[in-house]
């Protein structure tokens, strides 16, 4: 049916006389039976891919375009005068994740559907997601982040709901699903559980405070709640159950409907990939629903080692979960027998305690459970599996070294290329076809565009293009004007000390001592920004306050902001992402080297034609390789030697102050009287003594060396052509990093979906 059917079906209007939110219902609807008549994938086997957060993103435009439908429909709204980028603008975008964690797992899902698998998302209902950022006096503020209306994309499912038993009560679940159509392809379902009993009325006023004790009404309220307190983290570790309970639950349910009659044969069914430590309570949790229906302990536990795969994406330590044996006592004591019985096997075969699952200080180690009850352990890029063979694991790895395995990271091309960048897209597909839309490799034809001006041109027309359309989202935003002929320095992931947002804070200092002093840049330059902090990160908090006040101090200076301006996003997401990555020159992926386990937002930038300046870390280091040197900026030390000062402790901020007036300078400057004038004094003093007094992800270590390479990209910025190469070579050589490449990975090393 055409959507103007729908529309007079629905509302008794015409297209072209009913409202935009007439139009997305209509379209919602018509979407959404448009997946289900595809139908959804099969298969004897079933990967369920089980993750605390997907990002997802809004949903309309994608589900348009890998419906093979998104041309048609823009046609006819657009021959009835509507528009659909006001349209999409009706859908609100759950915030069901953190950052490349829970986006990782959105792109996963929606290639796993594009590849035919017979898979499923499995996670919760998280009524507010993370939180909505406000800015308010120059500081973050959470708000709510409604998305749960009677027009979004879930559906609830009321064939299946479970009882999930905690300490003195049960509660049963309900589900939502959605969608997931693959591209050119059926469909596969994201499993989002609930509880009927939640409450968002708990919530006090716009703020993101609730009463932690009353779990069945505050169970899926937020995704993370604050966690700084013991009642957060019981909270947190009674998601966790009850979504691995869901999922274990339904994993079996669905394999004997498949035929599996004995549960010995489970792994024959069932592969369970268990992303990052959150849903790690899935081991004890199946060992329990298998010894309930006749299996032996060691039966159910050879089922789950063959049955659960694991992901690291961390090698903070701060990261990796440990709960203390009495939290889980006070909500899963059923787990407990049986999470015992797993360390004590441990420890029988293995003397080395860095190897136990529970240690001296009775804490639980979740990875360690993991990676002695699944069959896999991966790494997200070749560095990050590097270090953790070599290091971080290496004790893991001296045991089980067929384990571990490498599967780096990626991006679904049809959101991060065939939607954001629409008019990329079409050039592509005008140069060599639309081969690379299923293959991303076929990008390399590209290369024999080298050194084509026509092509160069265009590629900086569209660049243009995508600069002026984000000129008027940061208006709308922010309230900023900015230029839309500047280079765009984009710095957009979640504000974290290791992601090293303030190193790049103190060259916007540097730039503007210089343009003070006289010294301006060829091309103006705007520096942009966005991020979340987890609410209880004081320091994090206290460097997006840096960033609004460098904004307001700068791009109120009519001396200085012709020449620069600084941008702070508020509430960077999934959408902000679709209009900042294609209107991106310069991608800053400046981490300290050994601590991004990968990072997805560089491959993001790269494919739309962005530049990186960055570290060898993460999947930079691929990037780096598959570009060559004239292609991206390096800079910085390298993850040994940032290891070794790690090992030494010998890394003194202090000391880089004392020996450079320099960089003394710069970070002086976060009290000199122009910042004060414009921020706090508590805020800019507490930043100001930890890059002097501790500095943990060694800024100043660096920092040299990032003004020098950064400099020099900004100067060769100005032969336009030489740039414009770059691009391409960057759009060429991101085939690699399709999800769709690292999923059928997953699938032939891991899953071995039949
Ligand atoms: C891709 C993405 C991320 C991850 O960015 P990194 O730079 O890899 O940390 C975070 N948030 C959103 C909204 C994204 O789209």
């Amino acid at each position: 049916m055409r959507l103007s059917e729908v529309v007079r079906e629905q509302f008794n209007k015409n297209l072209s006389e009913a409202t935009n939110e007439e139009i997305y219902v209509a379209l919602l609807k018509m979407t959404k039976e448009a997946i289900k008549d595809k139908g959804y994938n099969e298969g004897k086997k079933k990967i369920y891919y089980i993750s605390a957060e997907f990002l997802i993103g809004k949903l309309l435009s994608n589900n348009l375009i890998n419906l093979g439908i998104y041309d048609e429909i823009s046609k006819e709204l657009a021959d009835n005068g509507k528009n659909i980028a006001e349209i999409e603008e009706v859908e609100l975008e759950p915030s069901l994740g953190n950052g490349g964690l829970g986006r990782l797992a959105a792109c996963f899902i929606d290639s796993i559907a594009t590849l035919g698998m017979n898979g499923a998302g499995v996670t919760l209902n998280y009524h507010l997601g993370l939180f909505k950022q406000v800015f308010e006096n120059k500081l973050q503020k959470e708000t709510p982040n409604y998305w749960i209306t009677d027009n979004c994309w879930s559906t609830r499912n009321n064939e299946r709901s479970y009882e999930v038993p905690f300490k003195g009560f049960s509660l049963k679940s309900t589900l939502y699903d959605i969608d997931v159509c693959g591209y050119d392809s059926k469909a596969i379902k994201l499993h989002l559980f609930d509880v009927d009993t939640v409450d968002e009325g708990m919530v006090q006023g716009d703020s993101i405070r609730f009463d932690q004790h009353d779990i069945a009404r505050n169970l899926t309220l937020f995704i993370y709640p604050d966690d700084s307190t013991k009642d957060g983290q019981l909270l947190r570790i009674y998601q966790q159950y009850f979504m691995v309970s869901n999922g274990a639950q339904l994993a079996i349910a669905e394999a004997k409907e498949r035929g599996c009659t004995d549960l010995r044969d489970l792994a024959d069914y069932v592969v369970i990939q268990i992303n990052d430590t959150h849903p790690s309570m899935v081991i004890p949790e199946l060992i329990r629903l298998m010894t309930a229906e006749g299996l032996s302990t060691d039966e159910a536990i050879e089922v789950v080692k063959k049955t659960c795969a694991y992901t690291n994406h961390t090698i903070l330590a701060e990261a990796l979960e440990k709960w203390p044996i009495e939290y889980l006592e006070e909500v899963v004591p059923h787990l407990l027998p049986i999470i015992r019985d797993l360390d004590r096997r441990v420890r029988e075969q293995y003397s080395d305690p860095s190897v136990a699952i529970i240690d001296e200080w009775n804490r639980v180690h979740m990875a360690h459970m993991d990676i002695h009850y699944s069959f896999s352990v991966n790494g997200v890029a070749a560095l990050h599996t590097d270090i953790l063979k070599d290091s971080e694991l290496n004790n893991f790895y001296k045991i089980y070294p067929e384990k571990f395995n490498n599967k780096t990271n990626g991006i679904t091309f049809r959101r991060w290329l065939m939607y954001c960048n629409r008019d990329l897209t079409s050039f592509i597909t005008e140069l060599i076809g639309d081969g690379f839309k299923k293959n991303a490799d076929e990008l390399e034809k590209l290369l024999q565009f080298k050194d084509d001006d026509a092509v160069l041109e265009r590629l900086i027309e569209i660049k243009k293009a995508a600069k002026k359309n984000l000129v008027g989202f940061i208006k709308s935003n922010t309230g900023e004007d900015i230029n839309e002929d500047a280079i765009y320095d984009i710095q957009v992931k979640r504000l974290h000390e290791y992601k090293r947002q303030q190193l790049n804070v103190l060259y916007i200092i540097h730039k503007y001592l210089e343009i003070k002093e006289g010294k301006k840049p060829e091309t103006p330059i705007n520096f942009i920004f966005g991020a979340k902090a987890a609410p209880a990160y004081v320091i994090a908090k206290d460097i997006i306050h840096v960033i609004i006040c460098l904004q307001n101090l700068i791009n109120n200076d009519p001396e200085v902001s012709p020449y620069m301006k600084v941008v702070m996003v508020q509430n960077y997401n999934v959408t902000a992402g679709e209009k900042l990555f294609p209107a991106c020159d310069i991608s800053e992926q400046i981490s300290l080297a050994s601590k991004e386990a990968s990072g997805t937002g560089n491959m993001k930038f790269m494919l739309n034609g962005a530049v990186t300046i960055g570290t060898m870390d993460g999947a930079n280091v691929e990037i780096a390789e598959l570009v060559g040197e004239d292609n991206i900026y390096i800079f910085g030390e390298s993850s040994e030697a940032v290891i070794e000062h790690y090992n030494k402790g010998d890394y003194r901020s202090f000391d880089y102050i004392k020996r450079n007036p320099e960089i003394a300078k710069l970070v002086g400057f976060l009290l000199s009287p122009e910042m004060l004038s414009v921020g706090h004094y508590d805020h800019l003093a507490r930043l100001h003594k930890e890059l002097v007094m501790k500095d943990w992800f060694m800024t100043l270590l660096d920092i040299e060396d990032y003004i020098k390479v950064k400099d020099q990209a900004f100067a060769d910025y100005n032969d336009r052509k030489a740039w414009a190469k770059k691009m391409l070579v960057n759009i060429a050589k991101a085939g690699y990093f399709s999800s769709d490449r690292t999923i059928k990975q997953y699938n032939d090393d891991i899953w071995k979906l039949n």
